[in-house]
């Protein structure tokens, strides 16, 4: 085949006979579920990665060239389809960044501060690497800053208001 199948896996469920394809090309850094190609139905859904990770078998031979020659026919007639998951990925950055808003809000009236806005982060690079709060690494993904004190604001809602040396 001389279409790229780097990476790609193809693999049955034993209890429904389904077939799918992963593809890492499909899958977003940011996304805790994983898109997976079915073959059966010609379409991407979005699985849970735990439920697949131990039930799935994977299948190689006959079966495999099979369901790849269906996958890329899907894969090159569906730019559109690709565009939506692209989308998709997008409208869970917003909601997300809108949830880190509300913490860093309720963080800041916890810790006795006056909530005053965010601003969006121009810095593509982040001095600090871990939240002082809840040690999480802070990856610039929501790129919300608090306008009090000039941090990026991690997931938690922390920032650098409220921070004992700060
Ligand atoms: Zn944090
Ligand atoms: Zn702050």
């Amino acid at each position: 085949m001389s279409k790229n199948e780097k990476g790609i896996w193809v693999g049955v469920i034993p209890s429904t006979g389904v077939l799918i394809v992963f593809d890492p090309e499909l899958q977003f850094a940011d996304q805790k579920t994983i898109n997976v190609y079915s073959v059966k139905r010609n379409l991407v859904r979005e699985f849970d990665p735990a439920k697949i990770r131990d039930k799935v078998r994977t299948v190689d031979g006959l079966q495999r060239e099979q369901a790849l020659e269906k996958y890329f026919s899907w894969k090159v007639a569906n730019d559109a389809e690709l565009m939506s998951i692209e989308y998709s990925k997008l409208e869970r950055l917003r909601i997300e960044r809108e949830r880190t808003i509300e913490r860093h809000r309720e963080f800041l009236i916890a810790h006795g501060y006056k909530y005053l806005g965010i601003a969006v982060s121009k810095k593509r690079v982040n001095r600090i690497t871990h939240c002082w709060n809840c040690k999480s690494h802070l990856d610039n993904a929501i790129d919300v800053e608090c306008v009090s004190c000039g941090w990026i604001v991690c997931r938690c809602g922390a920032c650098g208001c409220g921070r004992q040396d700060h």
